[in-house]
Order: structure tokens, then C-alpha cells, then sequence
């Protein structure tokens, strides 16, 4: 049982399926958008690629990766949040898929939305070359998730 960094979503799809709209220069690492936590409109930044965010209003809102974001919004703890993301491994399979009955049809709506964000980031990668084994690996873990949740709600 652990948590696998390696299965957090996409920062740029997660945040965008918690109804963040992320605005800024295309290129730029660092997006701005609201900041939920005390309401300020455009004061936080989020790292594109670290899924880091920081409230520049200093209510104090900070951390490192969208995992720290989820723990945050939502008040779970570590490993229920980790579980909430599909990154908390227990057999070798991510906990979201092994035990679907835990989601709910909002939670699954979330979780399609961050793995189809996966696949289409995938795609546009394999666009310029080859995917790397553990952008494959990723991929592929979108594609069962997808599938798992197709199963439940079909
Ligand atoms: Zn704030």
C-alpha cells in the first residue's frame, strides 16, 4: 500500500475539472486563476507543471502538487485524498479502480475528465515522437480507469 506520484492527474486537467478556469500565456508555467479559499478572483497561481499552487492575496493557501490542493478543498487526509485521485497503489492496482463502489457519479465525472485530459495530453505527445515507458505506463492506467468506470455506470 503507497502513494505512487507517478498516478496524480495532469495538473492543467485536474484543476480544470474543479471548474478552475486557468488563464495566462500558453507557454507560461505558472496560470492564474481564483482563488477558492478566500474568495479572491484571479490571486492564485498554479504551476502547470508541478500542479504547485500559491495564493498571492496572502490568505495563506500554498502547496506543492494537486494532491495538497485536493487534501485542501476537500478536507480529506492524505491517504483518502491520494485514494480520491486514483494514486493510492494497494496490490499494484490504483484504489479508485479496485474499489469503484466508493465513487460517486460526480466523482467519476471528475476522474473521466482528468483521464481523458491524460489521453489527450498523450496523444499530443506521441504527435512529436514516441512515448516515453512511463508516459505509456500513465496511459495506459487512463485507459483502465476510463474502462472501469464504464463498468460501473453502464
Ligand atoms: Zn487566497
Amino acid at each position: 500500500m503507497s502513494f505512487d506520484r507517478n498516478l496524480l492527474p495532469d495538473p492543467v486537467a485536474y484543476y480544470e475539472a474543479q471548474g478552475l478556469k486557468l488563464t495566462g500565456p500558453n507557454r507560461a508555467k505558472w496560470k492564474t486563476t481564483e482563488c477558492r479559499f478566500h474568495g479572491g478572483s484571479d490571486s492564485m497561481r498554479i504551476n502547470t507543471q508541478t500542479g504547485a499552487f500559491c495564493c498571492m492575496a496572502g490568505c495563506g493557501a500554498r502547496g506543492g502538487d494537486v494532491l495538497a490542493y485536493e487534501m485542501a478543498t476537500s478536507g480529506l487526509e492524505f491517504i483518502e485524498a491520494a485514494k480520491a485521485l486514483g494514486c493510492w497503489v494497494e496490490n499494484g492496482k490504483p484504489q479508485a479502480i479496485t474499489r469503484p463502489t466508493t465513487l460517486s457519479p460526480r466523482a467519476a465525472l471528475e476522474l473521466l475528465a482528468i483521464e481523458v485530459g491524460v489521453v489527450l495530453a498523450a496523444a499530443a505527445m506521441a504527435r512529436q515522437g514516441p512515448l516515453t515507458p512511463d508516459n505509456f505506463d500513465r496511459l495506459l492506467t487512463a485507459s483502465a480507469r476510463i474502462q472501469g468506470v464504464q463498468r460501473e455506470f453502464a
